[in-house]
């Protein structure tokens, strides 16, 4: 058998399943009611597959019948924020022109990603394009990105789980949670 790539990590749960399931509802509503019947969605891959899953069905709960399309983006640098230069791997594949977006990401940091992404989708067209993020750390923006939508103010730890990930791995856990450090 293969040997395992996985880093082997303690994970503390920050935020349940359920807590995030309550959360998902509630930012629904808020984008139903302000984005209109039928907008189309852009998730930013990888990290915000699973929250643009369940907000999309958050949102038929509220009526709305919104596209989907996904642009994934690669940030140059290791470690753990992006580090200015951003990259499309895959872009969207249907015509937005006059559509009024909105834009998932995990997690809005220095908001690099997000305004990368905002500008290409208003370069293509988008009439309105509205920010929703799963999670904001407060007090490291370095760009004008103001989310319109926000899941959880959260402390700056580093997160995983709910797609999120660490080396690739723990996107699977249905929580969010923090590596704790090895002692
Ligand atoms: P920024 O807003 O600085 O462009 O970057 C935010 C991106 O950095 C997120 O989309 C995510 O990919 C990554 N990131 C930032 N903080 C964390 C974290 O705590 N955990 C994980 N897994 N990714 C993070
Ligand atoms: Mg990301």
């Amino acid at each position: 058998m293969e040997a395992s790539r996985r880093p082997e990590a303690q994970v503390d749960i920050l935020y349940s399943a359920a807590e995030i399931a309550a959360r998902v509802a509630v930012l629904a509503d808020e984008i139903a009611l302000s984005l209109g019947p039928e907008p189309t969605v852009v998730a930013i891959l990888k990290g915000s597959f699973v929250f643009t899953a369940d907000l999309l069905r958050a949102l038929h709960h509220h009526g709305a019948h919104p596209q989907v399309e996904f642009l994934t983006l690669a940030s140059y640098g290791a470690g753990t924020e992006s580090r200015g230069q951003i990259e499309i791997l895959r872009d969207i594949t249907d015509d937005i022109v006059g559509r009024d977006v909105l834009l998932v990401d995990d997690i809005l940091e220095s908001g690099r990603t997000l305004a990368f992404a905002r500008d290409h989708l208003r370069g293509r067209g988008a009439r309105k394009v509205r920010l929703c993020v799963l999670l904001h750390k407060p007090g490291k923006l370095k760009t004008n990105v103001v989310a319109d939508f926000v899941g959880f103010e959260t402390p700056d730890l580093f997160v995983v789980g709910y797609g999120l990930d660490y080396a690739h791995y723990y996107r699977e856990l249905p929580y969010i949670g923090v590596i704790r450090a090895a002692r």
